[in-house]
């Protein structure tokens, strides 16, 4: 077998010491699209920060790439583990081109231009005047110029209309598809993340309640609601 890009186990993490999330297994493989779903207030994005190097877990480990999570965040980052935030970290002051070079590290990157041809016409707009949309494209584009491994997507629909998700998840998948990455996505809009995702984790107050193949989910979607308000 080989070794996963991403592996928690045990994985308990909070804030003050109290527990978000409860002892939480995840493997992510190459290539390979993870959905996290559940409620608000399940863990998610919790789970995104430790798994990022955020915050440290109370119990159990975070393996990147084989390896323990280096306790600086830059060197987990520049080892390719690249967390895009809801907030979407752009600069709206700046222009879409001085976003972009911002993220950039060394060389030049196109892989954007080919995933998301869209931002090719607005380089020089502010990105205060872009869409949430362009926004989320924009957001992105960001994480690839850092070169990720693993993507760590937190809500990338939050205040976007279904139909902006539906034109951004493809993106999504084809950075799996094409270069390996593997993505974590947490995604309130459960079938639009189902349809692309391979696997898929409900969380319901921060537990597990449900895990397997996508495709499972997509055929049992009782089991799904039942897992997602915690009647299971
Ligand atoms: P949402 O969909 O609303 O973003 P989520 O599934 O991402 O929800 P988390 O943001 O991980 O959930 O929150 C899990 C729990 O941790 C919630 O009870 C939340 O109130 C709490 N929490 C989140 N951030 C903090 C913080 N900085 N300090 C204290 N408690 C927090």
């Amino acid at each position: 077998m080989t070794t996963p890009l991403l592996r928690l186990r045990g994985v308990t993490a909070g804030y003050a010491g109290i527990p978000a999330v409860r002892d939480l297994d995840l493997d992510l493989a190459e290539g390979e699209v993870l959905a996290l779903l559940g409620p608000n207030g399940a863990g998610k994005t919790t789970t995104l920060l430790a798994a990022a190097g955020v915050i440290r877990p109370m119990r159990g480990t975070v393996e990147a790439f084989g390896r323990p999570l280096h306790r600086r965040l830059e060197r987990n980052a520049r080892a390719g583990l690249i967390l895009v935030p809801d907030t979407r970290g752009v600069f709206h002051g700046l222009t879409v081109r001085e976003n972009l070079a911002l993220a950039r590290r060394g060389g030049r990157d196109r892989t954007h231009e080919e995933l998301f041809p869209a931002l090719a016409g607005l380089m020089s707009r502010r990105c205060g005047l872009l869409s949430g949309g362009e926004q989320q494209m924009l957001a992105l584009a960001k994480a690839l110029a850092g070169r990720p491994r693993v993507l760590l997507v937190d809500e990338m629909s939050m205040g976007l209309a279904p139909v902006a998700v539906q034109a951004l998840l493809p993106a999504v998948r084809s950075l799996a598809d094409r270069f390996g990455v593997g993505v974590v996505l947490v995604e309130q809009h459960i079938d639009l993340a189902l349809s692309i995702a391979d696997r898929a984790i409900v969380l319901h107050h921060g537990r597990a309640t449900l895990a397997g193949p996508a495709a499972d989910l997509r055929a049992d979607r009782h089991a799904v609601a039942e897992a997602y308000f915690g009647t299971a």
